[in-house]
C-alpha cells in the first residue's frame, strides 16, 4: 500500500476501498501479535524489468514508495523492499517467516491479481498456509479481482474470506 499504487503513478479509485477494513485488520494483528510484515515496491530506474511493461513507479526511496499515511508501519513491525511481483523473489521474506516460527499468510494490499496472486504462488510452493481477506486485496477491476481469487483458491488452497472473519480467527 504504497503511494503509487493508491494515488500516485499506478494509482485507483478501487485502491482507496482498502484502506479502512487493512488498518483495522492491521490494528487487530498488532494487538493479537501477529507478526506484520509490509513487502513494498521499490524499483532502481533503468535496470528493472518491470518498466518495460508498466510506467515508471515505486522508485526506491521516492514518495511514490513510501507507504500511505493511512497505514504507516508501527514499531515493532517489519519492513522488507521487492523488485518484483512475488514478495518472496529476492527479499528475505521466507527467512524472516522461518526465523518467526510462521506457517499461514495473510496477504493483504494491491494487486490481487498481479503481486498477490504471485506472492500466493511463492507461499504455496514453499508449503505455507494462505488466506486472502478478500476486502483487503484490490484489483484494477471487478473482474479481474474476482478470477485472481478463484484463481488462487483452485491452485493454491487459498482461504479466501473477510476480514471480520480472519479477525475472528485470530480471537
Ligand atoms: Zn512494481
Amino acid at each position: 500500500m504504497i503511494n503509487d499504487f493508491v494515488s500516485g503513478a499506478l494509482g485507483s479509485e478501487r485502491a482507496l476501498r482498502i484502506i479502512d477494513p487493512l488498518r483495522e485488520l492491521l490494528r487487530r494483528a498488532r494487538e493479537g501479535r501477529i507478526p506484520v510484515i509490509y513487502i513494498s515496491d521499490a524499483h532502481l530506474p533503468e535496470v528493472d524489468r518491470e518498466f518495460e511493461l508498466w510506467p515508471s513507479h515505486a522508485l526506491e526511496g521516492s514518495w511514490g514508495a513510501e507507504v500511505i499515511e493511512e497505514l504507516r508501519p508501527e514499531a515493532g513491525d517489519y519492513h522488507l523492499n521487492k523488485r518484483r511481483y512475488s514478495a518472496f523473489y529476492a527479499t528475505g521474506l521466507d527467512l524472516l517467516l522461518r526465523e518467526l516460527g510462521v506457517d499461514t499468510v495473510i496477504l493483504t494490499g494491491l494487486v490481487t491479481n498481479i503481486c498477490i496472486q504471485h506472492t500466493a504462488a511463492d507461499a504455496f510452493f514453499r508449503g505455507y498456509k494462505v488466506v486472502i481477506p478478500r476486502d483487503c486485496v484490490e484489483a484494477p477491476t471487478q473482474e479481474e479481482q474476482e478470477a485472481a481469487l478463484r484463481y488462487m483458491e483452485r491452485v493454491y488452497g487459498a482461504k479466501v474470506v473477510s476480514s471480520k472473519e480472519v479477525v475472528t480467527a485470530l480471537q
